[in-house]
């Protein structure tokens, strides 16, 4: 039995090109794919300013300094997606106020956190009902930023957090790193917010190995990204003057390679994994004890990230991901709720059943192998691994 790899990235002729005469060229670390990717990037989207980055973490991390936000400050999230997106708070010493997410989409709901906005605003005990048990920051601080992900490729309610974050005088910063081809209404996802982030690593949609993209229409920000990822120096400053704090957070120009090759064929990709995901959703149909992801929501196209099912009682999540290991099939958990991760519960006091609609998705979700370069067979062969394992709860 050959083996199914969680995910793979796909990667044509094109990229190996491409990366090739990066290496011919010697210029590995800085050179002329990267504004060509970011400026074919920021087009793509749809927005004026793009910052290569190293990471989609790093590119969080930088929104969050853009958005003034520090010590004790607080900023709205998600505790339904991966960890970065918090960490990218916690970073900065500020406070990650979790809101519930909506239980079919998976995302943050968006009447719950601008009721969080307008209550935190405030002050007083309204607010104080938002916040975790214990701030080691102290908090006290202020709302900063509204920072939505856009999970599994499903767009977040964009409309309610963008009202709700110019009337608080909040920042929105999209998580969008999932996102890349979902539109959110009329807009693309990461056009909604003052910045947006993208994240490339290898199983992400458009790979550059490590990689992240902040997109911005704020040429004050973008000015401050291009220096906060270069050492705190100013965008052609040959001199080493360092301006503010910065890090290392660049993106290397074989990576730019990559994302622009990748990028040259980005409906092609998209496309092979809405091919892969329609084999899933085919053949998984007839399951009862299955729910398939609920991704046609109303005016808006999903991308495909990540192909995640979530397993009905009386089946247990664990068993059948236990019976699917067992005949060599990998699975994730997408997400476990980033509130009962070690450091959360440590730093914040966060605990079981703070955020049940999260909770029961950590509980319940199934994320099955998954790219766009499966073939149907492989396809095939998970959904005949799902049966077998239904059998044997069966008998
Ligand atoms: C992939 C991802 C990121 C960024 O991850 P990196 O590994 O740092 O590029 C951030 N948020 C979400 C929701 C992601 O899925």
């Amino acid at each position: 039995m050959t083996s199914i790899p969680m995910s793979s990235p796909d990667i044509g002729p094109a990229e190996i090109e491409a990366v090739t005469e990066v290496l011919r060229r010697g210029q590995v670390s800085s050179g002329a794919a990267l504004p060509l990717f970011e400026a074919a990037f920021a087009d793509y989207v749809g927005r004026r300013f793009a910052a290569a980055v190293s990471s989609g973490t790093s590119g969080l991390h930088l929104c969050m300094i853009a958005a003034g936000v520090g010590r004790g400050d607080f900023v709205i999230t998600s505790p339904s997606s991966f960890v970065a997106s918090a960490n990218c708070i916690v970073y900065q010493g500020a406070v990650p106020v979790f809101v519930d997410v909506d239980p079919v989409s998976g995302n943050i709901d968006p009447s719950l956190a601008a009721q969080a906005a307008h209550d935190l605003v405030g002050g007083g005990k309204p607010a104080a009902a938002w916040l975790p048990r214990r701030c080691e920051t102290g908090g006290g601080g202020k709302l900063r930023a509204i920072l939505p992900v856009h999970a599994l490729g499903r767009p977040a309610e964009m409309n309610t957090l963008l009202k709700a974050s110019q009337r608080c005088g909040a920042a929105l910063v999209e998580d969008s790193c999932e996102a890349l081809g979902t539109t959110c209404a009329t807009r693309p996802a990461g056009c909604w917010g003052d910045a947006s982030v993208f994240g490339f690593y290898a199983n992400k949609p458009l790979t550059t190995g490590e990689g992240g993209m902040v997109l911005t229409d704020r040429e004050d920000w973008a000015l401050l990204f291009r220096s906060l990822r270069n050492q705190g120096r100013d965008a052609s400053d040959g001199r080493l003057q360092h301006h503010r704090l910065g890090f290392n957070y660049r993106m290397d120009n074989l990576s730019a390679a990559l994302g622009l090759a990748q990028l040259g064929r980005i409906e092609e990709l998209l496309q092979r994994r809405a091919e892969v995901a329609g084999w899933y959703d085919g053949l998984l149909s007839g399951l009862d004890w299955v729910e398939r992801p609920e991704q046609a929501l109303a005016d808006a196209r999903p991308s495909w990230f990540a192909y995640v099912i979530r397993i009905r009682p009386p089946f247990k999540r664990d068993r059948v991901a236990g019976a699917l290991a067992r005949r060599g099939i990998p699975t994730r958990v997408y997400f476990p709720p980033i509130h009962l991760q070690r450091p959360y519960r440590h730093a914040f006091g966060y605990r079981k059943g703070d955020f049940p609609n999260a909770e029961r998705i950590g509980d319940t979700s199934l994320a099955l192998p998954f790219s766009g370069i499966m073939s149907r067979n492989q396809v095939e062969s998970v959904c005949q691994a799902l049966r077998q394992a239904e059998d044997s709860f069966r008998s």
